[in-house]
């Protein structure tokens, strides 16, 4: 507790699932974190009440390069970023649309990049910055059905290692955390579809989601995640830089 009084947090995609219990493990470390993400008003007021009393919220649609640069001008200087914010399109490749392909690599990775590219001049003034970008198991390994969200999270890991060595002298790291699945409105709806596409309940659907790639068989939580997002905010894994962290039940491990 207080270890991050000081620090500003930038979470993107913090107003929901994975990000927001990251954004709510940086508010109760004492930082002054500002969430970006979509909600109704009732829903972002009620995230941030649950991250600390300064916590607010930063509005862009991270599809858009223009957005991002407003958003952290507004913002000013960044010690620490989380890019979280992510999408799910499944279909074939012969049949995954553009619009869909361009959305899917927009948020999961060319938004990453933007708000990368415009945190690291603060952190380099200040010699200090950590970056962690939420990756995925999709990161290390593919399935089918989704070719764009796998394209962008192998990318994501690829712009985690050179941001990483790009800034490697100036303890300014970069890390990816790959998870497996987490049980977040991303995950319901691919539980949603499987239970109506085959005639389950959700338990049925939700135990053939486990039991196809997580051996662990049991979801990988938020909290797991802010976890994570806390070591390697530590001083312990100051020297740990251009890695990825897997949290993902031994998928990638088969
Ligand atoms: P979620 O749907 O609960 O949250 C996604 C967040 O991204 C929301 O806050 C949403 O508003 C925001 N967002 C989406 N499009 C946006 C846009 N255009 N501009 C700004 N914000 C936008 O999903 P989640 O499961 O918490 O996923 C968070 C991250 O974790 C994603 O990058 C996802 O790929 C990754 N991930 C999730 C799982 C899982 O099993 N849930 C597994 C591995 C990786």
């Amino acid at each position: 507790m207080g270890e991050l009084i000081g620090k500003t947090a930038v979470v993107t995609g913090g107003t929901s699932g994975i990000g927001l219990g990251v954004a709510q493990a940086l508010g109760t470390a004492g930082a002054r974190v500002v969430v970006n993400g979509f909600g109704t008003d009732d829903q972002i007021a009620a995230a941030l009440k649950s991250i600390s009393p300064d916590a607010t919220h930063a509005d862009a649609d991270l599809r858009n390069p223009e957005a991002i640069a407003t958003m952290f001008a507004g913002i000013g200087t960044v010690d620490i970023l989380v890019n979280n914010a992510g999408i799910q399109h499944v279909a074939r490749v012969e049949d995954f649309t553009s619009e869909k392909w361009d959305a899917v690599i927009a948020v999961n990775l060319s938004a990453a990049f933007h708000t990368t590219a415009a945190v690291l001049p603060g952190m380099q003034k200040n010699g200090w910055g950590r970056i962690i970008n939420i990756a995925s198991a999709h990161g290390l390994v593919g399935s089918p059905l989704k070719s764009a969200y796998v394209a962008a999270k192998h990318g994501i890991n690829g712009l985690t290692k050179v941001t990483a060595l790009e800034n490697a002298e100036a303890d300014i790291t970069c890390n990816a955390i790959c998870p497996g699945w987490v049980l977040t409105p991303l995950v319901q709806a691919q539980i949603d579809a499987r239970a109506a596409e085959n005639g389950q309940t959700n338990e049925q659907a939700t135990k053939a989601l486990l039991s196809e790639k997580q051996p662990s068989l049991r979801f990988t939580t938020p909290e797991d995640i802010a976890g994570a997002v806390t070591f390697l905010l530590s001083g312990s894994a100051g020297n740990m830089t251009g890695t990825t962290l897997t949290l993902d039940g031994g998928w990638t491990a088969q």
